[in-house]
């Protein structure tokens, strides 16, 4: 008997939960459940995150969760309960499967069958956000290579244990060279170790088109955070089943499953609300602990229902559905179709035995780091590129020199263009001359130097060549 935690959530969660658990309980998968309560009431007892000790107990104890989706209080002060859950358990991948149900879902997509995963813990996600300047205000993008590794592999490796042919990675590499760089650079390096699967990569902007275009051409997707936030957003509206997806949220010892809807407080309590995408959020969970047999009975079970045209509210349409059902009658009739397959949908098969080959990350021998220069972000008021250029030449030392001026990353000294807006935040970079080995001491030098000259330095960024490669961006223009 395998022991699970659950959370009933807020507003159509308990309704849809139980309907969802009435299902696992029919199907005669053998599951004990631990209740957990978080959210709204947890919040609203002045928790922040939401979850309390005892829930995180229960969680890491039992390795799975199923929630229902929870209410975030209006007004400040509230984490996002999911970012807190996705970051402190490591739940590093978003899987999130998109497909078709024509003509029982409305869809001008028909052919649409594709899974987003989708990076979970880096990227903008990380929120560091700072104001630095009267102005401008940033907001750090995190990359790493054991996160690149960890979701690459990942999705090679669930493409090959559910029999998928391709892997596509989105990113935006011809902009982002350091970042969107490493994650491309990351994807062919392990793509390149499953030769069976075929892989191509597309820049996000017009991958997105043609997703929203012609979604077919896709199978699996891996991204980035924020790409992926958005296109299994896009995958999921499109396949006209926002109300009915489900989606995991794997981690290398806990994963978390949901539906990709909210809880829908305009709808609760009136018994109405459908019950599919937490159930489809438990049919990935059953995959996920081993129990593809009852995962693949309860799947055709509710196909059947679908194209039996027995509907909830949101899905009900005249001359296609049959039946409008509340969400206890619509569980009801899932039920009735355990054991049987659907006739018009292609009926589920699911391999049992699901085996992938997930390495904890490893940590890389080091490699060779030069300190090359250094960026000094400087807070200036003025708007003429040239005399900044010239205060900040006053703090050059004799084998490091300021080499350019950038605003907002375009170059404007030296010789910028009198028509290139600039704020009052500037880029100023210091490079070592050639053969000269810089240290941080030169940093420290520069900065004092900064500091006499009454120049407000708000922030440094160090330069390095890592193996003899250069490891950061050039100025735009430069
Ligand atoms: P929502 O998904 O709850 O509702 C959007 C619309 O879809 C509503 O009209 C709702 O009635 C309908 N709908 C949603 N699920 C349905 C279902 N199963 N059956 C029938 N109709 C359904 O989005 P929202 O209104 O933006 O958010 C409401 C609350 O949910 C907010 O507090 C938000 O923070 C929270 N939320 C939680 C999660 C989560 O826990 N994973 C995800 C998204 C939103």
């Amino acid at each position: 008997m395998k022991r699970i935690t659950i959370a009933k959530g807020d507003g159509i969660g308990p309704e849809i939960m139980d309907a969802t658990l009435s299902i696992l309980k029919a199907s005669g998968v053998a599951l004990e459940y631990d209740e957990i309560e978080i959210g709204e009431k947890a919040y609203l007892s002045g928790n922040t995150t939401g979850i309390p000790a005892e829930a995180w107990d229960s969680i890491r104890k039992n390795k799975v969760l199923l929630k229902a989706p929870i209410t975030t209080p209006q007004g400040g002060g509230y984490k996002s309960l999911n970012v807190t859950m996705r970051k402190t358990l490591g739940l590093y991948a978003n899987v999130r499967p998109c497909k078709s149900l024509p003509p029982y879902v409305d869809t001008k997509h028909p052919e649409l069958d594709l899974v987003v995963i989708r990076e979970n813990e880096e990227d903008l996600y990380a929120g560091i956000e700072h104001q630095q300047t009267d102005e401008v205000v940033q907001c750090l993008k995190l990359i790493s290579r054991p996160g690149c590794e960890k979701i690459v592999r990942y999705a090679f490796e669930y493409a090959k244990a559910y029999g998928h042919k391709k892997v596509t990675c989105f990113s935006k590499d011809n902009i982002m060279k350091q970042t969107d760089g490493l994650f491309h650079q990351v994807f062919d390096e392990i793509a390149a170790e499953y030769p069976e699967i075929e892989k191509e990569h597309w820049i996000i902007d017009i991958a997105t088109a043609k997703l929203a275009d012609t979604p077919e051409h896709f199978d699996v997707i891996v991204t980035l955070n924020l790409y992926g936030d958005i296109i299994s957003d896009v995958a999921a509206q499109i396949a006209g089943s926002v109300g009915l997806a489900g989606s995991s949220n794997i981690g290398e010892t806990v994963a978390m499953f949901e539906a990709i809807h909210g809880s829908a407080p305009d709808i609760a309590g009136k018994k109405i609300a459908n019950p599919s995408g937490l159930l489809q959020g438990a049919i990935l969970m059953l995959k996920h602990i081993g129990e593809s047999e009852a995962a693949e009975k309860i799947q055709n079970a509710w196909l059947k229902t679908i194209e039996e045209g027995i509907h909830t509210g949101d899905i009900y349409e005249d001359g296609v559905s049959v039946k409008k059902v509340n969400t206890s009658e619509f569980a009801e009739a899932v039920v009735a179709n355990l054991g049987q397959k659907p006739t018009k949908f292609k009926a589920a098969s699911y391999p049992r035995d699901i085996k992938m080959n997930l390495p904890k990350a490893v940590r890389k021998p080091l490699r060779k780091k030069d300190l090359v220069g250094v960026d000094l972000f400087v807070h200036w008021s003025g708007t003429d590129a040239n005399k900044i250029g010239a205060l900040l030449e006053k703090l050059n030392l004799e084998n490091v020199k300021l080499q350019m001026i950038t605003n907002r990353g375009v170059k404007v000294w030296p010789n910028g263009f009198k028509e290139t807006f600039c704020t009052d935040h500037w880029r100023c970079r210091w490079y070592a001359d050639e053969g000269f080995t810089m240290t941080n001491k030169d940093i420290n030098t520069l900065m004092q130097n900064a500091i006499d000259q009454n120049i407000d330095v708000i922030k440094t960024e160090n330069l390095y060549n890592f193996d003899g490669q250069k490891a950061f961006s050039l100025g735009q223009g430069q």
